[in-house]
């Protein structure tokens, strides 16, 4: 006998499940039963693929049994099984980083809470509601031995070797005292019919039924009435996604969802399509409406399993879907490919290749239809996934297009998001570009220097003030013919210029002036120019059309990028401010100095960077502060 110590964060998750207030309870069965039938999907596809499997008697089945006496409900299945090494693997510590992190992170209300406990897949160690005591008897598929792991929850578990007749995985419940519901035939029966009617393998219970007396033709009665123990199969065990859409009822489809994606929310859409032909395939595709915990990790678990024919291949391959389409869930069915396709082959296999191309372009066009038909729905799904989505524009040149409608955006002239239709379709008719800002605060953004001129002018400015936005939009030129431009990049100078005529007349009369600041900035700055942006500011930074800007750097520099070369922005300044005026009538080389650090440094600040030199700025504004005086 070995006794066993819960890996840290599986402690604190039995804590909350242990404790929990949770109205929903039921569900503890839906993820056990879809464990077995993760277990029966795995075996299945190795009796198929793999020699050593062949000789195996595989008849896939999940057994529920209850025992009123001694109060225990036991789920079995003919599964895959697992070593003693597996229980520990699996049932001793949280394998899936997200859900671990999810944990340690979890504050000390949040842990009262109870419907926490519906937001995250629960697994197995859901059964902790409902049990005091929980036996899981397994015995590997090949091997001769078999363990039980027991465990009250408390902090450790054991396992001991036993003896099992057959491979595969049994559990046993022992259910806590209030929850003695679990016991009664008609309860479990409604709760598999609503979650587990699915699966593709059968649910068998033992039903008593009441057999009639039989009495002969003057009613005497011949043969008492006695009741008879009958095993039934209890789910219909019909692959939904075979099936005809016509055939399956609103409620199928989303508790289908909630049984593939261990969520318990409903989901926002799905799309079904049978596709015959060239290649034939079935999808059902999932777009939930929570965010699963591993949305923003490298190793996320990909949302979508790959059959064939029917058989369960796999659910970590990635490539089913591309990396921004990665919160949708479901399932592809393929007919045309061998069963026991290699990572590598599936990775390059021209029909998951086609089935891939036509299901991102059906899922953005779905989601483009529920943007014109149910813009709340649709925006309920952006705030959520709308940053992953965006993604898409960094690499998926093929649908470029269909992103770009679904993309929305803050605007300066608008509450809410704007699509960049709709931004279009509100432009004047002399204006050339789409333009935008980045940055990380929404509020810097709306008073930024960079779009006062914009703001003088009524031309709107979109306002993108995601991380993920300074990193796609270099890759986005243009909308719809349009051209797309930043409004901190030279190259739009001439298209906002106020005045031509008079911007000349103010290099030439600060000729003197800018050729100094150039000078005392040459550290700083790549140049000093006049600005035409600027209304209300002093001065104001930008960056040269083939640099990257702020923001970028930003990015690049999180991505690892240490050693990037020091850009220069362009300060530019604004002849109209006061500032100008007054330095035209001096000639006090130490204060334009002074006030070029200081303009520069405001610049810098307005852009929501840091100041480097903090002393030095400090030192230059008392400096001018006392002169003031
Ligand atoms: P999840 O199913 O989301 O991975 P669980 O906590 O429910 O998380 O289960 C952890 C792991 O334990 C599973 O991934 C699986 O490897 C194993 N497991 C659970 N139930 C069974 C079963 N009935 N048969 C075989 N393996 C199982």
């Amino acid at each position: 006998m070995a006794k066993h110590q819960f890996q840290t964060e599986v402690t604190q998750l039995l804590d909350l499940m242990i404790h929990s207030l949770y109205s929903n309870k039921e569900i503890f069965l839906r993820e056990l039963i879809s464990n077995s039938s993760d277990a029966l999907d795995k075996l299945n596809y190795l009796t198929l693929t793999d020699e050593k499997y062949k000789k195996l008697n595989y008849e896939p089945r999940i057994d529920i049994s209850i025992d009123k006496e001694a109060k225990t409900l036991t789920i079995s299945d003919t599964g895959i099984g697992m070593s003693d090494e597996d229980l520990v693997e699996n049932l001793g510590t949280i394998a899936k980083s997200g859900t671990k992190s999810f944990i340690q992170n979890l504050s000390g209300d949040q842990k009262k809470d109870s419907n926490m406990i519906g937001q995250f897949g629960v697994g197995f160690y859901s059964a902790f509601m409902v049990a005091s005591k929980i036996e899981v008897t397994s015995k590997k598929a090949l091997s001769d031995k078999a363990y039980t792991w027991i465990s009250e929850g408390a902090g450790e578990y054991e396992i001991i070797e036993t003896a099992k007749e057959s491979h595969g995985t049994s559990i046993k419940l022992y259910l806590k005292d209030e929850e003695s519901e679990f016991l009664e035939f008609y309860r479990i029966e409604s709760i598999i019919k609503k979650y587990s009617n699915h699966i593709p393998f059968g649910i068998y219970m033992d039903k008593e039924e009441t057999i009639p007396a039989k009495t002969d033709d003057d009613g005497k009665e011949i043969e008492p009435a006695k009741t008879e123990v009958k095993n039934v199969q209890i789910n219909k065990a019909s692959a939904l996604w075979r099936m005809n859409k016509s055939e399956i009822k609103k409620d199928e489809y989303k508790d289908f969802y909630k049984q593939i994606s261990h969520d318990s929310t409903d989901p926002i859409l799905w799309i079904h399509t049978k596709a015959e032909g060239t290649i034939e395939y079935s999808t059902l595709f999932y777009i939930p409406s929570t965010a699963p915990m591993d949305l923003f990790r490298m190793d996320y678990q990909p949302g979508v399993k790959l059959y064939v024919k029917r058989v369960f291949i796999t659910d970590d391959e990635k490539e089913l879907l591309p990396v921004y389409l990665r919160f949708v869930k479901g399932i592809i069915d393929a007919e045309d490919l061998p069963l026991n396709v290699s990572r590598e082959i599936l990775q390059q296999n021209r029909i998951l290749e086609t089935i891939k191309k036509a299901s991102v372009k059906k899922i953005l066009s779905e989601l483009k239809k529920l943007q014109n038909k149910d813009r709340e729905k649709y925006l309920e799904f952006y705030k959520v996934f709308g940053r992953v989505l965006k993604e898409g524009l960094y690499g998926d040149f093929e649908n470029r297009d269909a992103l770009l409608d679904l993309v929305m955006f803050k605007s300066s002239k608008r509450d809410g998001l704007i699509t960049l239709k709709e931004y279009k379709e509100a432009m004047k008719d002399d204006q050339k570009s789409i333009y935008y800002i980045t940055g990380e605060e929404e509020a810097i953004l709306r008073n930024s220097p960079l779009i006062e001129q914009f703001k003088a002018k009524d031309i709107e400015v979109l306002l993108l003030d995601e991380d993920v936005d300074s990193i796609v939009m270099p890759m986005v030129t243009e909308y719809d013919k349009t051209p797309i431009k930043p409004v901190n990049n030279s190259d739009i100078d001439d298209e906002i210029k106020e005045d031509k005529e008079e911007t000349k007349e103010n290099e030439d009369k600060y000729k003197d002036i800018l050729e100094k600041m150039k000078d005392i900035l040459k550290e700083e700055a790549k140049d000093v120019k006049i600005s035409s942006r600027l209304s209300d500011s002093p001065s104001v930074l930008i960056y040269d059309k083939n640099d990257p800007d702020f923001q970028m750097q930003q990015m690049l520099k999180q991505m690892g990028q240490d050693n990037l070369p020091k850009v220069k922005p362009i300060l530019e300044v604004n002849p109209k401010h006061e500032i100008f005026e007054k330095l035209l009538s001096k000639s006090d080389d130490e204060l334009l100095s002074d006030v070029s650090f200081l303009l520069m440094d405001q610049a810098r600040l307005a852009e929501g960077m840091k100041i480097e030199d903090i002393n030095g700025f400090a030192k230059r504004l008392n400096k001018i502060i006392a002169k003031a005086l």
